[in-house]
């Protein structure tokens, strides 16, 4: 069998690097597309080198532009792979306009669409996430769902009804955070090099509803900057948060770092006391790794987290950002609940596949 994988974003490697290695133990041919949508070194590349991730086939370099002209000329070129390479499946992760994109294509040209990380809502409709994930569902043939609560959405939106299949996988990025977390204290020496003490607060910010509403990201840097006269505070900062920074009146007084390959960012969550962040993946991987997580969103997918007390959404003042990161500081947890299947979701998805 053949499959045409398609990735473009930081969270997609991340998310496609343990399902490649069981993809390739059961003898499946996986075709990697890089769409280019994240194109720096440490958004991207390095993600490929560390995780043993197969060097893509194909590299589309499409990014920096609108979502319309991204996803459509990402669509054109994978139509033209799709062509070529004559995939039995065509294979998409998460939420991105890459996602979108090449499962429109697949789709388009009659080639069943398997999503990685189906049924995900935000319920938020002003999230392009949201519009990408809600679209790819409906056109994809195989939906391997993280969690009982994403099979539910599916259900709620009458899946049941459509010619497709509803895969409990359980969530590859546990899988990662298992397989790279066993190894990633000998692969890492940011502890060392940025002589950090455990204890910190490691925080990332990129989400569009906070980088791109200026007073928001101001309030947040506020509250950050707050936090950080009582514990350090350090932030990997994705490329798109700096920039818009660089306008605004208001200054990181935090440590602001480039952003960092995956066993520095394990080293960096295992070190630190608390997780604050707007990403998806971080809030699940704060959870792996015992730490209580604030999420600077109205709302978040991962509603197991909030429900067991793991997570907590804060308003987004800043006086709301520390008073809700002192509240969640004393916040007795335990991590010991399995929300997020055991490990095996890559195999799960390998074998499903396999006996397509
Ligand atoms: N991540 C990383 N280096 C960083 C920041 C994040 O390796 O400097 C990882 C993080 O651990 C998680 C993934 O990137 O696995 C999350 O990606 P992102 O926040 O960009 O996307 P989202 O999960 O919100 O879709």
């Amino acid at each position: 069998m053949k499959i045409l994988t398609i990735l473009g974003a930081r969270p997609q490697f991340i998310k496609a690097a343990t399902v490649s290695r069981q993809l390739k133990a059961v003898g499946i041919k996986e075709v990697i597309v890089h769409t280019g949508q994240h194109f720096d070194h440490n958004m991207s590349q390095v993600f490929f080198e560390e995780m043993d991730i197969p060097v893509p086939d194909y590299n589309l370099n499409i990014n920096t532009l609108s979502h319309g002209a991204m996803t459509g000329r990402m669509m054109e070129a994978v139509e033209g792979i799709i062509i070529n390479e004559k995939p039995e499946v065509v294979m998409v992760y998460g939420d991105t306009n890459s996602t979108l994109a090449g499962a429109l294509a697949a789709v388009k040209l009659k080639v069943p669409v398997a999503h990685v990380e189906a049924g995900l809502r935000s319920f938020n409709m002003e999230m392009p996430e949201e519009i990408n994930r809600i679209l790819t569902d409906r056109i994809s043939s195989h939906l391997f769902c993280p969690t009982q609560l994403s099979v539910q959405n599916l259900m709620d939106e009458g899946f049941e009804n459509f010619n497709a299949s509803i895969i409990l996988s359980g969530d590859v990025m546990l899988d990662a955070a298992l397989f790279y977390g066993a190894i990633s204290e000998k692969k890492s020496t940011i502890i060392k090099n940025l002589s950090l003490k455990d204890g910190f607060v490691l925080s990332t910010i990129h989400r569009q509803e906070n980088t791109d509403n200026s007073q928001r990201l101001s309030s947040i840097v506020d509250g950050l900057n707050q936090i950080h006269r009582s514990v350090p505070v350090v932030v990997p900062m994705h490329p798109r948060t700096a920039k818009i920074l660089e306008s605004l009146s208001i200054k990181p007084d935090f440590f602001a770092i480039d952003p960092v390959g995956y066993f520095d960012m394990v080293e960096l969550i295992k070190h630190s006391s608390m997780v604050i962040t707007d990403s998806g993946g971080l809030q699940k991987e704060a959870f792996f790794f015992d730490k209580p997580c604030i999420t600077l969103r109205e709302e978040t997918e991962w509603v197991e987290l909030v429900d067991n007390g793991f997570n907590t959404l804060s308003g987004l003042t800043s006086n709301d950002i520390l008073t809700t990161w002192q509240t969640m500081s004393q916040r007795a947890l335990n991590f010991n609940v399995d929300l997020y299947g055991n490990g095996k979701a890559s195999e799960r998805i390998a074998k499903y596949l396999q006996n397509l």
